[in-house]
């Protein structure tokens, strides 16, 4: 097999798909920047966890983590390596699957033997590096390698991510079609739902109406489990379970930049709630499975949404710094604005952009997000079809059709900075299959194009549109999507602009400092006391930790509503080399708005913060008031007093794409009349 057998739609394997223009651009610029030099994030990155036989986990580290850690980065290092062309990155990450595979113990056990009993959450994580290696190389040993594994153990259902084997085991089945897998897959499941019957992820819990607040990254890794035993088994409980509790999700916690919130436990949907920047990778990959077993179109758009606003949106444009937290409304990010509503770490430094975090897993995951992206922008159907599911510059070489014959498509675009694609067809000789583009949901006005000619039929935004033909070497395929502005509406009265799949913000010019000392080890000590074990950092003045403060009015409301929204002028900017360059963003929108008066930076010296301290020599959890300087982005102004704080002169503000943004204010108060 090459598919389970009741998705609607596959990804290619890896080694059939490359990026061009801007998203090999980003891919370079993560190997120049923190994929390539992971070591300045501190400990774990810079050690070897699965590349070695020592361990290096000893003293306050004997710990799962930095088994997960890493192999975050050894997946995300080596999709991206291997699809930008980058040998170096590209070996770097082999050469640590490589030796976990060749040093597996003789019953086949990969991984650290305090691993075997129990925490296998970080084999699933690096288990997806192996795969990944599989689609590369084809080498069917690595498949061998990773059964041997799954048979060589029982495998333990300690704490709830154990479930997560699940997806590896389902990989497999689809592989190799061996039924003894699928079994394990199954048995697994249900005993993660017998021990935890009432926890979100589970099936009666997705099933239910009941609101999900669990843990954000163990919510997309364990409820997206469901949508694959659907394509495994074409039970359609399954399929009903994952499609309800990623529609609550979004009905509870969705945020303008198309991430949900999770801090890092899922929270509302208030300007100022947060994400954790582990979620940016994992809901697009929890995601990519629904997409692959409903086939619906809109989860493709959920997919663009979050990777091309919520994620540059959380990194410096270079890929040298990342928040942990990142959110809608930021005006400030610094080491001390960590304003979490749900009160976790608050205050500390958790939204600054820098390379190093107090808890290390961001700094490993952000890897991952967009090499996905890439790897799931073409799939096949069941019948030798090629669907372009996501969109952007790049190409794929597949197999299409009854006979199979070798095919090149080139999808030629800026896109989501234009408003199209230009697809080329290039078959080694004619042949017929369907080959499959997406109306975005957001998209009224689609037009597809097949040779020049308009083809006349209904393109149903949110759906998939199916061209059915005997394609011959050089066929063009044009597909326009029009964008329009849409407003969006948020708790406290705010409002958001969205254009296609973009997300407009105001972006707020910073003043920038760099870190001299470094505040994450400043955090630990002050927490940890004498308990307080340095962890080993590589510091490098090119990858600095920022400070940044706003340098300009930022507190404005927005004088817009349903009905002068399309009176507001698009203006694409030809002269944009990068679109993620906020001195040249790809398109202005501007806006008339008016200053808030009195709507500032909240101040304080005193934080709520749900954390970890050392008190009397042991180590206590849970919500305490520290004193500090602390400064935070503030709450949207009372909707009811708004129009009394307006300032009376209109101006005008330019929105441009949030992914251009580092500081910004997203949703907006919004000013009648
Ligand atoms: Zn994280």
């Amino acid at each position: 097999m090459t598919a389970l057998p009741f998705a609607v739609m596959t990804p290619a394997p890896l080694r059939q798909v490359r990026p061009a223009g801007w998203l090999q651009n980003f891919l370079e610029r993560q190997a120049s920047g923190l994929t390539g030099h992971v070591a300045v994030s501190g400990y774990p990155y810079g050690f070897k966890f699965w590349g070695s036989q020592d361990d290096d986990t000893r003293g306050a580290y004997a710990s799962w983590w930095p088994y997960e850690q890493t192999a975050y980065w050894i997946d995300g290092a080596l999709k991206c390596g291997y699809l930008a062309g980058d040998e170096q990155v590209y070996r770097q990450a082999l050469e640590e699957v490589d030796f976990a595979v060749r040093h597996a113990a003789p019953d086949g056990f990969i991984g650290p033997a305090n691993l075997r009993e129990k925490d296998r959450w970080p084999h699933a994580v690096f288990f997806r590096a192996v795969l990944a290696q599989y689609e590369i190389s084809g080498d069917t040993r690595y498949l061998e390698a990773l059964a041997r594994h799954y048979r060589s153990t029982p495998h333990p259902m300690g704490w709830d991510r154990d479930v997560t084997g699940v997806e590896i085991l389902l990989n497999l089945y689809q592989e190799t079609g061996q039924p003894d897998l699928l079994e394990q897959a199954l048995d697994l499941y249900r005993r993660f739902n017998r021990k935890w019957p009432r926890h979100d992820a589970s099936i009666e819990s997705l099933l239910s109406e009941r609101r999900q607040t669990t843990h954000g990254v163990t919510f997309n890794e364990e409820a997206k489990l469901a949508a694959m035993l659907f394509c495994a088994t074409g039970e359609e409980v399954y399929l009903q379970a994952a499609v309800n509790g990623f529609a609550k999700l979004d009905r509870d916690s969705l945020l303008a930049d198309g991430l949900h919130s999770c801090s890092e436990h899922m929270g509302g949907k208030d300007a100022r709630d947060i994400h954790e920047t582990c979620d940016i990778t994992d809901h697009a990959w929890a995601l990519g499975y629904l997409l692959q077993a409903t086939g619906d179109a809109r989860y493709a758009d959920r997919i663009e949404r979050v990777t091309f606003n919520a994620l540059p949106g959380a990194v410096t444009k270079d890929f040298r710094a990342l928040q942990y937290f990142s959110c809608p409304n930021q005006v400030v990010a610094a080491a001390n604005t960590n304003h979490n509503l749900n009160t976790f770490m608050r205050g500390l430094n958790w939204m600054s952009y820098r390379p190093d975090h107090e808890v290390q897993c961001c700094p490993g995951n952000v890897h991952r997000a967009m090499p996905n992206y890439i790897a799931r922008m073409w799939m096949c159907d069941q019948r030798g079809g090629i669907v372009a599911a996501l969109y952007g510059p790049g190409r794929l070489q597949a197999q299409a059709g009854k006979e199979r014959v070798g095919v090149t498509i080139v999808a030629q675009t800026r896109y989501p900075f234009e408003q199209g694609v230009e697809f080329t067809i290039q078959p080694e000789k004619p042949v017929e299959f369907a080959f499959t583009v997406r109306i975005p949901a957001w998209c009224k006005r689609a037009s597809v194009r097949v040779n020049g000619r308009e083809v006349d039929a209904e393109l149903r935004p949110g759906s998939f549109f199916a061209l059915e033909r005997t394609w011959q070497p050089g066929d063009a395929v044009r597909l326009d999507l029009p964008f329009e502005l849409a407003l969006e509406h948020w708790p406290r009265g705010g409002v958001s602009l969205s254009y296609g799949p973009l997300t407009l913000a105001l972006p707020v010019t910073a003043r920038a400092e760099v870190e001299r000392e470094n505040s994450t080890t400043l955090q630990r000590m002050r927490t940890l006391g004498e308990a307080y074990e340095p962890r080993p950092a590589a510091e490098r003045a090119d990858f600095p930790a920022w400070n940044l403060y706003p340098a300009v009015a930022w507190n404005y409301a927005l004088c817009v509503d349903e009905d002068s929204l399309q009176s507001l002028k698009v203006e694409w900017n030809p002269a944009c080399a990068d679109p993620l360059d906020a001195g040249s963003p790809a398109l202005r929108v501007r806006v008339p708005a008016r200053r808030v008066r009195g709507w500032k930076l909240v101040h304080t010296r005193k934080a709520v913060q749900r954390g970890h301290w050392m008190e009397n020599g042991e180590m206590h959890r849970g919500r305490r008031t520290v004193e500090g300087d602390f400064l935070y982005t503030p709450p949207l102004p009372n909707p009811d007093r708004l129009a009394g704080r307006l300032e009376e002169g209109v101006e005008e503000i330019e929105l441009v794409p949030y992914a251009a943004t580092l500081l910004r204010v997203t949703v907006f108060p919004q000013a009648r009349g």
